[in-house]
């Protein structure tokens, strides 16, 4: 049994011997660069103190700043920061995304704590970072993740706004902030469209659908999400309205099965009005929520937490496809045997980079202090307005009215972000295919992207000139 982190440690080595870096190269690459753990004290609501456990690792500087999220979790622990820093960098390297790689973690289930408490947590969490110099829009700047989201970024910007006046980039210093304190549209959904824009292009290749049986296409594949949180949510959406058919969907209280499909949307209110997935209309209950992903289906999506599919019931799985929606929700063990079996398994290091993707995108809006779309959306309607009108004139047809619509759309701030985030995936994808494809002793798509990865990073490092 290895530690999440010795895991990604052995996926690393594994690739690392099919390339062509020396020794002290990749033990640069792989090591935690900073590891910052700290303590300390918040006063609950009804007067107690308590002690907080939290972490911030930053895995490489080999570009700057780090980027990765904060979770919020009672499993936090250091070995888990440092894992989930290191698929940082090489999830970055691979989408070509300039940051190196961090994460961070506070050891807290946020569901028993009031809204005030949390915010004095972030709030001090923060403070602690800006005292040590590891946040800010040049050097380290976080993101939402497992537990957190737009609410507490926003708590991250003002404490570190207030701590440091006058910073003119400073919205720049965390990243899935609402709209209004500097986000930038399409960040929430990034992860879950990102995830459904990498495994439709595997699945667009015939000759890699061919080999596990499969048709290609999205369309009438069965699909089993792990996790309703926002990722896991997203992806079924996705899923659901490209055609694909959403027969299961588990939670940690138990999983909701209809052949026919369900409606994430319709599940995500009935769990908020009754506390549960479980007696959804016209599904079936699974109580033990894990036994859904051993149900028959087409591809399987674990959008939850890591290590949630090992050795023990990796060997019951039934899908063609896994796509790791979460940051390691495979074993080393689960993933010899489904290499073994001729799974396709789509890896989580750049299967779920649309989040720090689009993070990217909303970091580059805050520093250039302008919505994207601003300055050419309207140049772009008049100029196929008048385009329109010239064809109109010279065959004297007019064109329909859904036409002119469609034609003279000036690209928004949400149309620009969705075209580069699948831009991104869509080379993303075909680069790893490539690298896979092409050496036969590459043994499956992790691998691949391990390689990608690391001949980046190595390359970033070289260029910096330290290693002689
Ligand atoms: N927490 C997300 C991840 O694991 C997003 C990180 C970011 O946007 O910086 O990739």
């Amino acid at each position: 049994m290895y530690s999440f982190f010795e895991s990604v440690e052995r996926s690393f080595d594994k690739a690392a011997l099919l390339t062509n870096w020396e020794k002290g190269i990749l033990a640069q690459i792989k090591a935690c660069n900073s590891i910052y753990s700290m303590r300390f004290p918040v006063k609950m609501d009804d007067g107690r103190i308590e002690v907080i456990e939290a972490y911030r690792v930053q895995h490489s500087q080999h570009k700057t700043p780090c980027k990765g999220g904060i979770r919020f979790s009672s499993e936090v622990n250091q070995d888990e920061v440092m894992a989930l820093a290191s698929l940082m960098t090489y999830k970055c390297a691979i989408v070509n995304v300039p940051f190196g790689g961090a994460k961070g973690g506070i050891k807290i289930n946020p569901r028993n704590y009031s809204a005030y408490e949390l915010e004095k947590i972030t709030r001090r969490y923060t403070s602690e970072l800006v005292k040590k110099n590891f946040i800010g829009p040049g050097i380290d700047v976080p993101a939402p993740d497992y537990g957190t989201g737009e609410r507490e970024m926003s708590w991250i910007l003002d404490t570190y706004q207030s701590l440091k006046p006058g910073e003119i980039d400073s919205a720049g210093c965390v990243t899935g902030k609402p709209i209004s304190q500097g986000g930038v549209h399409g960040r929430k959904e990034a992860t879950g469209l990102g995830v459904f824009f990498g495994v439709r292009e595997v699945c667009n290749m015939p000759n890699v659908m061919q080999k596990i049986g499969l048709t290609t296409g999205i369309k009438g594949k069965n699909v089993i999400v792990q996790g309703l949180g926002n990722v896991g949510y997203h992806c079924a959406k996705y899923f659901r309205e490209n055609g694909a058919i959403v027969i299961a969907i588990a939670e940690y209280e138990g999983a909701v099965y209809n052949e026919k499909g369900i409606n994430e949307e319709e599940l995500f209110k009935h769990r908020k009005a009754t506390g549960s997935v479980l007696n959804f209309p016209d599904a079936s209950n699974i109580q033990v929520s894990t036994e859904a992903l051993e149900l028959e289906c087409d591809i399987l999506i674990p959008a939850a937490l890591e290590n949630v599919i090992d050795g023990n019931n990796a060997p019951r799985i039934k899908a063609k496809i896994i796509g790791e929606a979460a940051n390691g929700p495979l074993t080393p063990e689960a993933d010899a045997i489904f290499a073994e079996r001729g799974v396709m398994v789509i890896p989580d290091m750049y299967l779920n980079a649309g989040g720090v993707t689009v993070s990217y995108f909303e970091w580059l809006k805050n520093l250039s202090h302008v919505r994207y779309g601003r300055l050419e959306k309207r140049f772009t309607e008049n100029m196929n307005h008048h385009i329109l009108s010239e064809i109109e004139e010279l065959t004297g047809k007019k064109a329909s009215d859904k036409a002119h619509k469609l034609i003279e759309h000036g690209a928004d701030e949400i149309d620009l972000v969705y075209s580069g985030l699948e831009e991104t995936m869509i080379s993303a994808t075909q680069e790893i295919m490539d690298i896979w494809l092409s050496n036969p002793s590459i043994p499956d798509m992790r691998t691949a992207a391990y390689v990608c990865a690391i001949n980046k990073v190595g390359v970033a490092y070289k260029e910096l000139g330290i290693f002689p």
